[in-house]
């Protein structure tokens, strides 16, 4: 394989890696992220599910769960209960915010063979102290970002760092139509940036908060696999440079 080893290459000290896309999703919609592989494994996509309150959920979902994992996507961590971390260590310590949430639910992950290497905040509520205690757990921690901005200002590129910024693609998010997400995967791959997203409950027709349109991850998909973006899960951006 040849690989470019310029000195100026940005690429050239570690893994180089292509233009791509990590398309995530977030909470417990173990149906509903069932529906949506069945209907995009077609482009054989790669996702990463980042799953709160798993404790909580029937043994019909969590085999569901860990169906997504046999089909090749990354199950990752959402918290214990959900919480929003700013408001809880403001009441607390970061040390009790990991006791209560992070580590009771690499615990019961880990009891069903589920080893996590990325989480994802509720609520993208986050701060420079609780990515440094986090990433002692996990390989990537994923923060939220919103807004139509040109692709350069965009947050949602993978930068070399472990801590990365989804772009919410649910139906409620007003930036969030089709063409302005194409445009910003045409910027990944004429840049060679990965792009990151991240939604909730893929659905057929979107009526509320927290809910993807199933057209418009497919037309993702679709237009992912023109472009020839490598669909990367979330911890697999771990080492790249
Ligand atoms: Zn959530």
């Amino acid at each position: 394989m040849l690989i470019s080893c310029s000195p100026d290459d940005p690429h050239a000290a570690g893994d180089p890696y292509e233009a791509g896309i990590v398309l995530t999703f977030d909470d417990d919609y173990a149906d509903e992220w069932c529906d949506a592989d069945e209907i995009l494994g077609a482009y054989n996509w790669k996702a990463t599910f980042f799953v709160t309150k798993y404790q909580q959920l029937s043994q019909e979902h969590k085999n569901k769960i860990y169906g997504l994992e046999l089909n090749g996507h990354e199950i990752a961590g959402h918290g214990y209960n959900h919480v929003n971390s700013k408001q809880y260590v403001a009441g607390k310590s970061t040390e009790r915010y990991a006791k209560d949430e992070i580590q009771p639910m690499i615990k019961a992950m880990g009891k069903d063979g589920f080893s996590l290497r990325s989480f994802s905040y509720p609520y993208g509520s986050r701060n420079g102290r609780i990515d440094t205690l986090l990433l002692d757990y996990f390989d990537i921690i994923r923060g939220t970002t919103y807004g139509r901005y040109a692709p350069q200002k965009q947050a949602c590129y993978y930068n070399g760092s472990r801590l990365v910024f989804g772009l919410g693609i649910d139906q409620s998010y007003s930036h969030a139509d089709i063409k302005y997400l194409k445009s910003l995967m045409q910027y990944a791959k004429d840049q060679n940036k990965i792009v990151i997203f991240y939604g909730h409950k893929p659905v057929e027709k979107p009526s509320g908060t927290h809910q993807a349109s199933m057209k418009k991850l497919e037309e993702i998909c679709k237009f992912a696999n023109k472009l020839g973006l490598k669909y990367y899960t979330a911890s697999e951006l771990y080492g790249l440079e």
